[in-house]
């Protein structure tokens, strides 16, 4: 039997019990912090560092100020435009235990494999009846390799099927030491052009581009595609897709995401702003065009995630 360290830590942000849309039947998601792109429409912006962050909503807030007479790093001020000061605030957690309104919250915490595990347990009967399971998503589980390793070697060892969802950005014997131990990949190509691909992710996509062939030797692989507007909503992105996913092995499927605004008020709970503010969601039928492009192809197709 192979050795598990299920004392192991990682970071870990959600979890997200009963899902079915990340992969097959009933499945847990666990959400990872961490991430080395910064894609201009991330539905998880809490998630891209790789530590825990405190959220202030302005809106639940009355004011009281007992969380600034809280904090000893002084980073609470009503004289600061976004409330927090991201400069000072060590996320201690200690303004959200005083504040009567819970307008404040801390995004991210430090889990060992064997916590994970225990959450997980409290679905396993789902997870056997609907053939369903673990699925790891972020932020970007790999930026947490060693973690991720172990978690995924404990679900196997719980008999649970194990998914992740990754942009496929790490040093190829990252890819290695973790693809082996996960059943399906649901893995992000967001567009062909390296230069546009660095514009709206923050990353050139060599890596990704390579990696996803070695992925796609070693594991079942969806590929999934946000369809963005401005980005890559075009026939000419998607059959660029289409022409490098027909060059991967194990792949049957596309998966298509036209864009949605998800997330985007946690922009403000980080302080941030959000970059596609004047975008509106897409509807499934603005995608039936590139849905054909990639049936044509005679890969299967699925709109929305
Ligand atoms: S989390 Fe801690 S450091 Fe950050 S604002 Fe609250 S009390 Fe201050
Ligand atoms: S304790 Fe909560 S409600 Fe009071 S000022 Fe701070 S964030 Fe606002």
């Amino acid at each position: 039997m192979e050795e598990i360290n299920y004392e192991k830590k990682g970071i870990v942000f959600n979890m997200q019990r009963f899902s079915v849309r990340d992969g097959a039947g009933i499945r847990t998601v666990v959400f990872l912090k961490g991430c080395p792109l910064k894609c201009k429409w991330c539905s998880n912006p809490e998630s891209q560092t790789l530590k825990p962050m405190l959220l202030y909503s302005v809106s639940t807030c009355i004011h009281c100020g007992r969380c600034i007479a809280t904090c000893r790093q002084g980073a609470l001020s009503p004289d600061n435009p976004t409330f927090v000061d991201r400069t000072k605030c060590i996320a201690c957690g200690e303004c959200t235990a005083v504040c009567p309104t819970g307008a404040l919250t801390i995004k991210g915490k430090y889990m060992t494999v064997g916590e994970v595990i225990k959450e997980l347990k409290k679905d396993e009967s789902a997870y056997r009846r609907s053939n369903g399971g673990i699925t790891i998503s972020g932020g970007e589980g790999l930026t947490q390799h060693e973690f991720v390793t172990e978690l995924l070697k404990a679900c196997h060892a719980q008999g649970w099927t194990t998914a992740f969802e990754t942009t496929g950005f790490a040093q190829p014997e990252i890819i290695e030491a973790v693809i082996p131990h996960v059943d399906q990949v649901l893995l992000d190509i967001k567009c062909i052009d390296a230069d546009k691909h660095e514009k709206n992710c923050g990353v050139r996509n060599d890596l990704i581009l390579q990696n996803a062939r070695r992925i796609s030797e070693i594991s079942n692989t969806i590929v999934r595609v946000p369809v963005i507007p401005g980005f890559n909503y075009s026939e000419e992105d998607i059959r660029k897709i289409v022409e490098f996913t027909k060059t991967l092995h194990n792949v049957k499927a596309i998966h298509l995401l036209p864009y949605h605004a998800l997330g985007s008020n946690k922009y403000a709970l980080l302080g941030r702003e959000y970059e596609m503010e004047t975008l509106e969601n897409m509807r499934k039928e603005e995608v039936a065009d590139l849905e054909k492009i990639v049936l044509d192809a005679g890969f299967e197709c699925k709109v929305g995630g």
